[in-house]
């Protein structure tokens, strides 16, 4: 049986407009910010360490699966391969980045995945996945090449791994309540209004630490709230350096999407993001583009809206 997909054109607006629209909106959140247009440094290269080069050529998004396929309970034989995700995004040769669920086929236990995987003749997988412990602690764990599978869950930003125009985009010292992600999400939202406009890229947490999370293994009860599920998972407070893998889209053109999501990892940890501990002390330095596509991959057929932050 093939998957589901479907897939929709983003509004594409030019970069320096994004640039513009974003150092507004991180203006008012951040003390220091400076986003510009750059030719992509090579992201496979110190400091970032990625499979692909840049974040360029075809960049389009997927949202994969979702929470619904985790929670209430979870729907442990919905197992994907990034391999095959890239080319139901129409990309088989891709650069492929982003959060999700890790293969716990192979892991043994649900996890955190950090996908960063090269498909096609040049092959290469530097994924990584963070999973709770015997000792209940965040272990990080680098896939082997041939494990480039995932389950329940991907948003992925994939592109040709080329270089070329990207946004850069620096943030010092947080003065307003929202997180890193959320304010460049919110940013595109309320300039763009009705048009969707998605991004993905990279970005380091170079100073300052974060709180995230890691999934345990699967629940043997079901999970029906987000109460129940903030039990559940496992908080940590990450310290810098970190590198993040990100999806944002402004909003969501009736594809029932997650709008955010990014997953990071430092040395010996990793997790899902969800915002600075250290306000006054924080940077971040991030590379995005703007997305072309939004594509939507084995739509889950229940759904809900729990759990999506
Ligand atoms: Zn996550």
């Amino acid at each position: 049986m093939s998957i589901s997909v479907e897939a929709k054109p983003l509004y594409v607006p030019p970069l320096e407009e994004v640039a513009s629209v974003l150092q507004n909106g991180l203006k008012k959140n951040f003390a220091e910010v400076h986003v510009s247009v750059v030719e992509c440094p090579d992201l496979s290269q110190e400091p970032f360490c990625l499979e692909g080069k840049g974040l360029c050529g075809s960049p389009r998004l997927s949202d994969v699966g979702g929470v619904p396929h985790l929670l209430p309970s979870p729907l442990k034989d919905k197992v994907y391969n990034i391999k095959e995700l890239a080319a139901s995004v129409d990309l088989p040769e891709a650069f492929v980045i982003g959060a999700g669920a890790g293969p716990h086929e192979y892991i043994g236990v649900n996890s955190e995945l950090m996908a960063n995987t090269l498909t096609g003749k040049t092959a290469s997988n530097g994924s990584r996945v963070a999973k709770i412990d015997s000792s209940g602690n965040n272990e990080l764990l680098k896939l082997p090449e041939s494990e480039t599978g995932c389950s329940l869950m991907l948003n992925m930003f994939a592109c040709e791994g080329r270089t070329g125009q990207v946004l850069r985009i620096l943030a010092k010292k947080r003065t307003g309540s929202l997180n890193f992600v959320t304010c460049l999400r919110q940013a595109l939202t309320d300039h763009y209004g009705d048009k969707a406009v998605g991004l993905g890229g990279t970005f380091r947490m170079v100073q300052g630490s974060a709180k995230c999370h890691v999934m345990p293994d699967f629940s043997s009860s079901p999970i029906s709230c987000e109460d129940e599920l903030n039990q559940w998972l496992r908080f940590f407070e990450l310290p810098s350096p970190m590198v993040f893998l990100s999806t944002l889209v402004s909003r969501d053109p009736g594809m029932d999407l997650r709008l955010e999501h990014s997953h990071g990892y430092g040395k010996e940890y990793g997790g899902h993001y969800h915002y600075d501990t250290t306000p006054e002390t924080v940077e971040y330095q991030g590379f995005y583009n703007v997305a072309e596509f939004m594509y939507r991959v084995d739509r889950p057929k229940v759904t809900h809206s729990f759990g999506r932050n």
